[in-house]
């Protein structure tokens, strides 16, 4: 796995640098907070949650898919579909999964809790796309390896699926002013920056649509789809509406604010 990893990192790295220069060019909103600072905070998480995800190697969903292919769990093993068909099952069951992930995070108080610490960010840009507490990111991977051993996909559709996945959560997350001709024909199959960035709005109603991070599909589907926010792209407010201070941008307090009181 060695060279998928470097690939994958790669492609991380790759995305991270591209989208952060593109969205210093094109800007589409102005920034409220120090960018220093809150690079520091946001890549402070990517360092955390890569040094627990290690501890765990053994159990990341790549290794389940190829141990649930080796025991023939799942119900991929079990029929027998053309290479292709398999993979394009298992990248829209996968992003179905996640999109289910993301509402229960949304719905199950604990779940917030964990979650709210990602929408805390009261800037968006590449950067917050790995704002993901520790403890979040941790019972996402057991979530992920659970939906792996039901659906045992090959082993490269989890491979491809984490590679877009990391891509996209950056490209989505972007401060970018994408051209209404880019952003509304890309929309109809993925989620662009201008969607994701209705999902980060401080009014509650606004933050419970947009749930995809992939495929757009989901959202519509299930109407919880929001073109726009209300008060446009540049007038609305990000973060939480409880925590509209400085707070947000340093690290301690990100990581502590699960185990926050309410108000
Ligand atoms: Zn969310
Ligand atoms: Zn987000």
């Amino acid at each position: 796995m060695d060279k998928i990893d470097l690939i994958r990192i790669g492609i991380f790295l790759g995305a991270l640098i591209l989208f952060s220069a593109a969205e210093a060019l094109w800007p589409k909103r102005p920034r409220l907070q120090n960018r220093f600072r809150r690079w520091i905070t946001n890549v402070g998480f990517v360092v955390i949650g890569s040094l627990s995800l290690q501890l765990l190697g053994p159990l990341i969903a790549v290794g389940i898919a190829a141990w649930a292919s080796l025991k023939g769990w799942g119900l991929l093993n079990i029929i027998d579909a053309p290479l292709w068909l398999e993979l394009t099952i298992a990248f829209i069951v996968l992003d179905f999964a996640i999109w289910w992930q993301h509402v229960l995070s949304h719905k199950i108080p604990i779940l917030w809790r964990l979650h709210k610490v990602h929408h805390a960010d009261r800037d968006l840009d590449a950067s917050s796309g790995v704002r993901f507490h520790p403890i979040e990111i941790f019972l996402s991977m057991i979530y992920k390896c659970g939906v792996v051993c039901l659906l045992g996909p090959p082993v490269i559709a989890v491979v491809i699926f984490e590679i877009t996945l990391n891509a996209m959560a950056i490209f989505n997350h972007a401060n970018l002013a994408l051209p209404r001709g880019i952003d509304s024909p890309l929309r109809k199959i993925i989620v662009t920056p201008d969607m994701h960035r209705v999902h980060h709005s401080v009014i509650w109603q606004e933050s419970q649509k947009n749930y995809g991070f992939n495929l757009s599909i989901w959202d519509r589907l299930f109407k919880t789809y929001q073109a726009a926010p209300q008060a446009g792209q540049q007038g609305m407010a990000l973060g939480l509406s409880d925590a509209q201070t400085n707070d947000p941008q340093y690290l301690g307090w990100s990581l502590w604010l699960p185990f926050r009181k309410y108000k």
